[in-house]
């Protein structure tokens, strides 16, 4: 077992670990954990939703032939991802294995995936890929530990502002495209009314435009609309804040890489604006 890991520890052309993220969130953390011992690729480019993730051959062979895989989990959130790690020869992880989901009505979809945009979830899914880098790579056992605690705290900080900051608000409901802040209002004693539903693919029917202009107009949730920051969804999401007269204000998915923004800053300005919309002291 120990040459094994040898072997795979080596088998990558810098020398490093090659780790393969399934999409932005689970790719930060890599590199965060990982930091000069790993060689991360993140499959989902830029300005792509997670959920359209689409392979090339040759991201194909990076999940066949990396030594550790980080998926969110079996969900049908990632098709193509999901069975390319079918295939792989590393280690596949599934982030999400120790977290209680969701249940998702959505065809194809078995679970909410969205856990990665709740901090305190996040703290879980750091110590996975800790625990899964050190099995892949046991010389690096003392820094991939020392950088995942340094990430876990910073995450507990991060979930310690949502908590203080989210106090005492006037509202607790809020109205978003993406219906991707499940875990995040769970968290934070909020609901999410969603206009888009989990899966932003179709345009939403003229039954879900009633439902949210509704709930914003009688005074049910707050007087503002989320918006992912895709072209689709900040259309989606003016559209409806113009037809009830309210503000438009962007929340982060983090499906794709924020750059030059990050986990962090994204996270700090979903804040922001949550607690601008929400009305907060
Ligand atoms: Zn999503």
């Amino acid at each position: 077992m120990l040459g094994a890991a040898c072997t795979q520890a080596a088998s990558g052309a810098s020398g490093r670990i090659d780790v393969v993220g399934a999409f932005y969130p689970l790719a930060w953390v890599a590199q965060e954990v990982g930091g000069p011992r790993v060689n991360v690729v993140d499959l989902t480019p830029p300005g792509v939703e997670a959920h359209d993730t689409n392979l090339s051959a040759r991201q194909v062979a990076d999940v066949e032939n990396a030594d550790v895989v980080l998926i969110l989990g079996y969900l049908g959130f990632q098709p193509q991802v999901e069975q390319a790690a079918r295939q792989a020869s590393g280690r596949v992880v599934e982030v999400t294995r120790q977290i209680t989901l969701r249940p998702s009505q959505e065809r194809g979809l078995s679970a909410d995936p969205h856990v990665w945009l709740d901090p305190a979830l996040m703290e879980n899914i750091v110590q996975v890929v800790a625990r899964a880098l050190v099995i892949a790579d046991p010389g690096g056992t003392a820094d991939y530990q020392a950088r995942g605690d340094r990430v876990v705290r910073q995450l507990a900080s991060l979930d310690q502002r949502y908590r203080a900051g989210l106090q005492g608000c006037r509202f607790s409901q809020f109205v978003t495209t993406h219906e991707a802040f499940g875990y995040l209002a769970d968290q934070y004693g909020l609901q999410q009314i969603g206009i888009e539903g989990l899966t932003p693919e179709a345009e939403p029917s003229a039954q879900q435009l009633r439902t949210t202009e509704d709930a914003i107009r009688s005074g049910k949730a707050a007087p503002a609309v989320f918006y992912e920051e895709t072209a689709e969804g900040e259309r989606i999401g003016k559209t409806v804040a113009g037809a009830v007269g309210a503000p438009a204000l962007p929340l982060g998915t983090l499906e794709f890489d924020p750059a030059p923004g990050n986990y962090m800053s994204v996270m700090q300005a979903n804040l922001a604006s949550l607690r601008k919309g929400l009305q907060c002291p």
